[in-house]
């Protein structure tokens, strides 16, 4: 994808999410008035009150009348705002329960900041460089999704179909309940070729179609946002932080990316004890064994990659599917 492509395709997220801004918006309006429908007269009395203002203008009044009524519009409208604020509490609803609500409330989730010309907002600008990085490295994984999952083609002996069954049924289990999940993280292993990066793309594929933001990223341009933080040479440069941030974060093949001192394991344990105290969804594939990840990242990182409390297991063993 060019970068033209790009921008185009996150427009088009950011419209989306504001689609789902405003339903989640209506849905809290709804909500509250079914708790107190007195806030439906106030709403509606607040609407009628800019048409009333500008009534007053056309009848062609004095100036003094005209700022009069200006006057007393505005204090009408902050005497609704307070009078709608003090129901929704002693309703046990918070204060703010009918404001909007934004992912990025810098830019209000339209991706711009600033008058004419305006610039793309922070939040855009490090999207756009982590879809950048993910290019290439995902090619094709667009038709990767769980509609696209076919059982026939996997191996039936060794309980490798049901397995394979088995865990696309978590995963999907995973997808749609998101944040909701039973664990909130997933660690998925097994050797290549099994399977583990169809169904990360087929969550990630799930989530983001359901309207969160998810990145899914292969370690190795993990890793190139993490030396490019460890440099320090480019103060604009936000990768690692969005990847800190992200609600749902998907890294591919962990373990294949460069081992460099002071900045792998540490960046690593770094963007996993963030993710966790923040309780941020983090799912995993790698070839890797338990076994593994502990001689590679030590203890402090491999013991949160492989918490039970937090982390649902899946486990593919079997023949390679790209062998057939
Ligand atoms: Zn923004």
């Amino acid at each position: 994808m060019t970068r033209a492509e790009h921008i185009q395709a996150l427009l088009e997220d950011y419209a989306r999410q504001r689609t789902l801004n405003e339903l989640d918006e209506q849905r809290r309006y709804n909500e509250a008035v079914a708790k107190v429908p007195r806030i439906a007269e106030l709403r509606a009395e607040s609407a009628s009150l800019a048409l009333n203002a500008m009534r007053s203008i056309l009848d062609g009044r004095t100036a003094e009348d005209r700022a009069a009524v200006a006057a007393n519009m505005k204090a009408r409208g902050l005497a609704i705002n307070a009078e709608i604020r003090g129901l929704l509490r002693q309703n046990g609803l918070p204060a703010d329960a009918l404001e909007p609500r934004y992912r990025c409330p810098v830019c209000r989730d339209t991706g711009y900041v600033g008058d004419a010309p305006a610039r793309f907002c922070d939040c855009f600008e490090a999207r756009l460089r982590l879809r950048q990085y993910e290019d290439g490295s995902m090619a094709g994984v667009d038709e990767q999704n769980f509609s696209k999952f076919d059982p026939e083609f996997i191996p039936e002996a060794d309980g490798q179909r049901d397995k394979m069954v088995k865990a696309r049924n978590m995963c999907a289990r995973y997808a749609d309940s998101f944040p909701a999940t039973e664990y909130r993280n997933l660690l998925l292993t097994g050797e290549g070729g099994l399977g583990k990066t169809f169904l990360l793309n087929c969550i990630f594929e799930r989530v983001t179609s359901r309207g969160f933001s998810a990145i899914r990223i292969t370690a190795f341009r993990m890793f190139e946002a993490m030396r490019q933080q460890h440099v320090g040479n480019d103060d604009k440069y936000e990768g690692f932080s969005t990847l800190i941030e992200v609600p749902l974060l998907l890294i591919d093949d962990l373990g294949t990316e460069p081992m460099m001192r002071n900045i792998t394991v540490e960046y690593l344990f770094t963007l996993l004890n963030e993710r966790n105290a923040a309780k941020r969804h983090t799912v995993i594939a790698t070839n890797l064994t338990p076994k593994q990840l502990m001689e590679r990242y030590g203890e402090r990182v491999s013991s949160r990659l492989l918490d039970k409390t937090i982390c649902g297991s899946i486990q593919l063993k079997g023949k390679d599917l790209r062998q057939r």
